[in-house]
């Protein structure tokens, strides 16, 4: 379809979760360890980087520059591209860093990346800045866009949703983490080429449902377009939960940490406290309020994030 590096560790398996539905008395679940795709203690960003890295690649670029917060799990699996391919890479990094580095701040480091720190609201300056530095130094720089969400990496999820036909799951509901938009956008064209006709529920880590749903229409079509397909994707099509923003984003609070632990002590699965914690407690909740059919299968897509564990803030909180 488009070129592409094979380097994520595909199909990941597609898992039931009796356990955790037995103690919800609600549908049956499922879940797609996309926590395993294998570069850097894997992730959603492993699918998107295996088309950016081979755009970087026909670009003859040298060095990847990326940006996100300071504990980016897209920054830490863009840094495992570089160093695996033989690239440099610059990350800008906006909060507070952690001193000393943890969790996927430490693993920035450890894969080689160049940090920049940088003010939310100064971001997209530094990166003008860093991109053009990179370029009158000669380093053939790349731009990987905020979350690898650009039609390109959404393509990793139109591929993924192809992946999931293949193991003929068919759950009514795939319910997981929206952010940037790309895994969404992406599983919503690869939905329409599979013939995937159940429902695809993005709950919202850290936006109101208005702008994420804009985003991920606009991000939709645009990748329609990019495989030639003249779908339009408007707003209404999209399914997106912001119930569960509660403190804001990376905040972790007692819906997060009900989560973690029940997935950790019912199924041994281990979720992040940002995004797949916060989705997790969305989906527990909205079984807890009797939204799904008890006759109805879902599918938790479990995105990643495991290192954020380990950071210093949420120690002493999860146990
Ligand atoms: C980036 C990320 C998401 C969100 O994916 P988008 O494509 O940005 O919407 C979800 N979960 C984890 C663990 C992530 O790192």
């Amino acid at each position: 379809m488009k070129p592409r590096l094979l380097f994520a560790h595909l199909p990941t398996p597609v898992e039931a979760m009796p356990r955790l539905a037995a103690s919800l008395k609600g549908p049956k679940l499922l879940v797609k360890r996309d926590d395993q795709t294998g570069l850097a203690f894997g992730g959603n960003k492993t699918r998107k980087l295996e088309y950016l890295m081979a755009e970087a690649r026909d670009a003859g670029a040298e060095t990847l520059i990326s940006a996100g917060a300071v504990q980016s799990n897209h920054c830490r699996q863009t840094a495992a591209a570089a160093a695996r391919f033989g690239m440099g890479c610059i990350l800008v990094l906006f909060g507070e860093p952690p001193d000393p580095p943890d969790a996927n701040h430490l693993l920035h480091y450890l894969l080689g990346a160049e940090i920049v720190y940088t003010q939310r609201d100064e971001i997209e300056s530094t990166i003008d800045a860093v991109f053009e530095k990179a370029q009158s130094d000669g380093r053939k720089p790349y731009l990987i866009p905020y979350g690898g969400s650009n039609p390109t990496g959404a393509m990793g999820y139109v591929n993924a949703m192809l992946e999931l036909a293949e193991q003929k799951a068919e759950p009514d509901w795939i319910v997981f983490p929206s952010s940037s938009g790309g895994t969404q956008a992406g599983m919503l064209v690869g939905a329409r080429l599979s013939g995937y006709s159940g429902k695809i529920l993005g709950i919202s880590v850290d936006e109101p449902a208005e702008a994420l749903t804009n985003r991920v229409a606009e991000l939709a079509t645009q990748t329609a377009a990019f495989i030639d397909k003249d779908w339009g994707f408007e707003p209404r099509d999209i399914l997106v939960n912001d119930d569960y923003l509660g403190g804001g984003y990376a905040v972790m609070g007692e819906p997060e940490i009900e989560a973690i632990r029940l997935f950790a002590q019912m199924e041994a699965l281990l979720l992040d406290p940002v995004y797949t914690g916060r989705a997790a407690a969305g989906l527990i909740d909205l079984i807890r309020q009797g939204f799904f059919d008890p006759t109805e299968t879902v599918l938790f897509w479990h995105t990643g994030g495991g290192p954020a564990l380990f950071a210093s803030k949420y120690q002493g909180r999860l146990i």
